[in-house]
């Protein structure tokens, strides 16, 4: 498409076109490496190596360095004192500090639904509690159910600010990779506390839904700490130049 500028009478555009496809080709970099780590297709603590991912995406090294340099700047990636980078691995305390605070907006969230909530949004949550244990034992599914339950939590407390609050939580949360849904039985928990928490929003029992809410975050921040212990495990088990994983992309 640059070349095809170029023959333009005026050389300025050219350029101008030059600098938006290099723009595209960064843009392309960034969302092919952004959606492998987010699809886990490279784990926390693996390298990411350079050279195959050239190859992969058919583009020079310049964009991707940018791309992964773009990717370390929102702490996705982390820069290794040997050289190259590897996908973060979160450490404990910034774990602990988000769940802390996500125990805190939850109980909040659920305790207000519990006072606000109308009759049409609590027979949508105990909907909502009923289609999550019917469905199959597969994370992935589970994962979306989960958002959408703790979002229609978040509408039914019926506050501007503590949905500004559990947004940007959110964004931080995405960051933490595979869904506490994929350590085995963690399911079958999750839909047990998401029935008891309705069944509290739909008492009326604003103390019992903020302290269930609180202890169905806790046991999902038990289940973080195990995937981050495997995760480590297995990145501390990875040869250095982690030339076969790549195949997985
Ligand atoms: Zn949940």
């Amino acid at each position: 498409m640059a070349k095809a500028r170029h023959t333009n009478a005026d050389g300025g555009n050219g350029k101008g076109a030059a600098k938006q496809t290099r723009g595209r080709v960064l843009e392309h970099a960034y969302d092919a490496l952004l959606g492998a780590i987010r699809q886990g297709k490279f784990q926390p603590g693996q390298r990411i190596p350079e050279n195959e991912i050239c190859e992969w995406l058919n583009i020079s090294r310049t964009p991707i360095r940018e791309a992964l340099r773009r990717l370390q700047a929102i702490g996705l990636l982390e820069h290794q004192p040997g050289g190259g980078v590897t996908v973060s691995l979160h450490d404990f305390r910034a774990v602990s500090e988000l769940y802390a605070f996500r125990e805190i907006l939850e109980g909040a969230a659920a305790g207000l639904a519990a006072k606000h909530a109308s009759e049409t949004e609590v027979s949508l949550l105990k909907a909502l509690a009923q289609i999550q244990s019917d469905l199959p034992d597969d994370a992935h599914i589970h994962e979306r159910e989960n958002k959408l339950f703790h979002k229609h939590i978040y509408e039914a407390a019926h506050n501007r600010f503590l949905l500004k609050s559990v947004e940007s939580l959110h964004e931080s949360i995405f960051l933490l990779g595979r869904t506490t849904l994929s350590v085995p039985g963690r399911i079958k928990t999750s839909i047990r506390e998401h029935g008891e928490i309705v069944l509290a929003i739909a008492a009326r029992d604003q103390q019992r839904a903020d302290d269930l809410a609180r202890r169905h975050i806790k046991s999902a921040y038990e289940a973080r700490v195990l995937l981050i212990t495997e995760a480590l495990d297995v990145a501390a088990r990875q040869p250095i130049a982690g030339n076969a994983q790549v195949a997985k992309v």
